[in-house]
């Protein structure tokens, strides 16, 4: 058990229960309980919000990759960042395809283009790239390499829905981009995912796909799966996507005290780079500690943090050091050197849209003490 006062790295910001209430009563009285008129609402609001031609609601963004990769017959290899959640990798296992990892870039943390044209073989079907905490990648390149190659492009977009490059909405770019609404996503419905894509053939697919391969006439077109969202987690989607806007402003001010404030204390800290023209989600609030620069490990903060209440969070293990996808991890080494030294560097910090100045002050002056008190560290070691 957390204890009482303690700040969770992040959580959903809900409303009162009233305002889902009419929503569940009239799907209980209706007695469709999936796949009815609140998800067929969500597909038509988030397709507008977003300036997509399709959105089809599923029971996950993992689910949802899974269709969208299968559906683009993708095969051979599929090149990837290994610096994002590791759920990102697999629908490309569940695919049958074979990871090539690429490096990131060291300021957005994002799939670098020039380390994946250099991976490019005539066995690559795809380029497959996170927007890592809700900082769009560097679209324009990716589409241009993926147009050149003649390869698909699809993005594990699971943190960033709202965010935008000059002004275009994450959801518009490459075949697919595929949305999470997990709980601690922005945009929630409990558990879910948003498969958004311009391509008609690829939304039929994704909308078969997700009732089993079934059109209809129990005879199934292909092997689909059970991947439904239900009306009562569209239910919640269509309130978090009513207050998004609201939301994403809030989240946006918090993100901004923070970083002004904790940057104050330590100026070596460095928080991840968003790009002149982009908005971003903030989906985790994160910094990169260089042990050298300030002093200390990344681990010691963790465990100061931890030890006063604060829940940070280490994100994220490299991919290809995770056991799940052993089979993958480069032979050469220091191929992924930075990806490692990220994956070893950079700690998240608490924020959600209803965090309060009380707790983020308790954030800012728990840094500060730890600061202080490594800096007599230092003094007694000279
Ligand atoms: C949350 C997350 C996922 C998985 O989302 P689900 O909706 O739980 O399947 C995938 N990729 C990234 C980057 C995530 O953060």
């Amino acid at each position: 058990m957390k204890k009482k006062n303690f700040i969770r790295i992040t959580q959903p910001t809900l409303e009162p229960f009233f305002a889902y209430a009419p929503l569940f009563k009239e799907s209980i009285e209706s007695g469709m309980l999936t796949s009815g008129s609140h998800v067929r609402a969500l597909e038509e609001r988030t397709a507008k919000y977003l300036g997509v031609k399709h959105c089809v609601a599923v029971s996950s963004c993992t689910s949802g990759l899974m269709l969208v990769f299968k559906g683009l017959g993708l095969s051979g290899e599929i090149i990837m960042p290994s610096y994002t959640f590791g759920g990102s990798a697999l629908p490309a296992v569940w695919n049958n395809l074979k990871i090539v990892f690429a490096e990131v870039d060291p300021e957005t943390w994002n799939l670098d283009p020039r380390s994946v044209e250099k991976l490019i073989t005539p066995r690559t079907s795809a380029i497959y790239a996170t927007h890592v905490f809700g900082v769009m990648c560097d679209v324009k390149a990716l589409e241009a390499l993926a147009k050149k190659h003649k390869l698909k492009l699809i993005f594990d977009a699971a943190h960033a829905f709202g965010s935008s490059a000059q002004g275009v909405r994450a959801g518009n770019f490459g075949n697919a981009e595929v949305f999470s609404c997990s709980p601690i996503k922005l945009m929630t419905t409990a558990e879910g995912g948003i498969v958004a894509t311009n391509d008609d053939a690829l939304a039929k697919f994704v909308r078969l796909g997700r009732n089993y391969g079934d059109d209809g006439t129990n005879r199934l077109l292909f092997a689909g799966l059970s991947a439904r969202m239900s009306e009562f987690h569209a239910a919640i989607g269509l309130r978090s996507l009513a207050k998004l806007p609201v939301n994403l402003k809030k989240r946006s001010a918090c993100a901004k005290y923070l970083i002004s404030h904790l940057s104050a204390i330590a100026p070596d800290i460095r928080f991840q780079v968003v790009p002149a023209g982009m908005q971003t989600t903030y989906y985790l609030l994160s910094a990169y500690l260089d042990p050298k620069k300030m002093g200390f490990a990344r681990e010691e903060l963790y465990d100061f943090f931890l030890q006063h209440n604060i829940g940070a969070r280490k994100c994220y293990p490299p991919i290809h050091e995770q056991l799940a996808f052993k089979q993958f991890a480069p032979k050469k080494k220091n191929s992924l050197s930075l990806t490692e030294e990220i994956g070893e560097r950079v700690l998240s910090v608490p924020l959600y849209s209803h965090i309060t100045k009380k707790e983020m002050d308790r954030v800012i002056s728990v840094f500060q003490e730890f600061i202080t008190s490594r800096k007599k560290r230092a003094r007694a070691k000279r």
